[in-house]
């Protein structure tokens, strides 16, 4: 039996693989890409970035795609017993349909010259040798399985990566525990008024309009709807206003009381509770819809983390090389980052280079370890969200330190400027 073979295989084809593919494609690598879902499929998770869309201008994706992506004014970050914080007014936030973003993402990687074969699973790896080329298995939905030889195989496979298994690379990921719920729903159309009388969720119990209202207007308040990230006890509610007139709810969880009733009531009750129980949109009073316009899709772990992202014959892409709980909503930039990384180290690894895919892991780590540990820091604050409310009612008094926060989480100052001690106790200090 002849074995099919191939320069670069590259196991995934989310935003991670298929832009490796576009790159390693376009300059003259001979690529395959293989995909388990048969198209892109309804997504409502990985649709908020402060920072992707000047990445995808570079492979000719703009603002100027209405269906694909939605230009946002900001995001405006919510704890109750403090004034919301205004982020990202100078970066470039966006809220993106992940269907139409992969499936625009994949033709791309088809035309530069990739063969991408979807509805097809990778069901084994091997790739240790530096002698013998890589081995994938695959399986089509109607035949058997086949072998096919790769110098090079790529995990682009996301947080249950088979390739990164195959390595035996995992290790535990810190801020375990947690179950993410997605969905969209309607976006708000109605003015203030509409907001004093409660929609059906908000007359079921926890309504924002019956809270009392610490919440106060934001004083940066930018025309156009901001996306939200509402804190609250045990968890927190990202809304993305995205491309068909609908929100994208993001919702995480942890903490036994949160667990314990997604398994008595369910993924669809626990989400309209949570939509019911937000305050109304600071900016404009309007309050969500509670009710799903589609199936609450889970997920669940949320982090996924790796010794070292790359070996012999092997490396690792986007969320398989790694990702924490996405608050801070840098997955799809990782990915895109990580692919531009990956296309030159394996460029550098073709020419003969020996360590150029250890060489690749380092300037992973490099640059993303200082942004894990930001994430976990200012997971400590979101898990106590009357500290998050304390941090964020003075960093709110002083513009240096929000724009330092801001441009931080905008990567486009180094996560170390945050990590400061000296930067930490003007936060915190009394
Ligand atoms: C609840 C939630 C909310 C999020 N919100 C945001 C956000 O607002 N902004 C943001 O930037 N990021 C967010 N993220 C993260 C974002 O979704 C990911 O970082 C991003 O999708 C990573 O892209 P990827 O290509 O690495 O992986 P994926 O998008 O997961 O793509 C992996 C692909 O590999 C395929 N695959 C897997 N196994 C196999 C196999 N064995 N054989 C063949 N194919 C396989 C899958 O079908 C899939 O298409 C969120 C994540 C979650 C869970």
């Amino acid at each position: 039996m002849t074995i099919e073979r191939v320069e670069v295989a590259i196991v995934g084809g989310g935003p991670a693989g298929s832009a490796l593919a576009i790159l390693l494609a376009r300059s003259g690598h001979e690529v395959l890409v293989v995909e388990r879902s048969a198209a892109p499929g309804w997504r409502a998770c990985g649709v908020f970035s402060p920072t992707a869309l000047p990445r995808l201008a570079d492979f000719g994706i703009t603002a100027r795609d209405g269906a694909l992506v939605r230009r946002l004014p900001g995001l405006r970050l919510e704890v109750r017993g403090s004034p919301p914080l205004d982020l990202f007014g100078n970066a470039f936030p966006a809220g993106f349909s992940r269907p139409s973003l992969d499936a625009v993402l994949l033709d791309m990687a088809r035309t530069a010259g990739a063969q991408v074969r979807t509805g097809v699973s990778v069901t084994g790896v091997s790739a240790a040798s530096r002698v013998d080329p890589a081995r994938i298995e695959v399986r089509g939905r109607d035949d058997g399985s086949r072998v096919i030889a790769a110098d090079l195989v790529v995990g682009a496979d996301g947080i249950r990566s088979i390739v990164a298994r195959s390595a035996g690379v995992g290790i535990r990921p810190a801020l375990r525990g947690r179950v993410a719920l997605t969905f969209h729903v309607r976006e708000p159309g109605r003015a203030r008024q509409a907001a004093i009388e409660p929609t059906a969720g908000a007359r079921s119990g926890t309504a924002a309009v019956e809270q009392p209202r610490p919440w106060v207007a934001s004083p940066n308040a930018r025309p156009g709807r901001t996306a939200r990230m509402v804190v609250f006890d045990g968890g927190y509610c990202g809304l993305a206003p995205v491309p068909g007139g609908r929100v994208n709810a993001g919702i995480v969880l942890h903490g036994r009381r949160w667990l314990e009733a997604l398994r008595s009531d369910g993924p669809s009750a626990v989400a309209r509770r949570v939509l019911a129980a937000l305050p109304p949109d600071p900016a404009d009073g309007t309050c969500i819809d509670p009710h799903p316009l589609d199936a609450v899709a889970g997920s669940f772990p949320l982090a996924h983390a790796v010794r070292r992202a790359a070996g012999p014959r092997w490396l690792l892409v986007g969320d398989a090389a790694g990702f924490l709980d996405p608050f801070t909503g840098e997955g799809l930039d990782r990915a895109l980052v990580s692919a531009g990384l990956a296309a030159e180290a394996i460029a550098e690894h073709r020419r003969g280079r020996p360590d150029a895919l250890a060489s690749y892991a380092d300037a992973l780590a490099d640059r993303f370890g200082p942004r894990d540990r930001l994430t976990l820091l200012l997971q400590a604050f979101v898990a106590r969200p009357a500290v998050l409310a304390y941090a964020l009612r003075r960093v709110g008094r002083r513009e240096a330190l929000r724009r330092t926060i801001d441009l931080v989480l905008a990567d486009r100052l180094p996560a170390s400027r945050a990590l400061d001690p000296h930067f930490l106790a003007a936060v915190l200090a009394p």
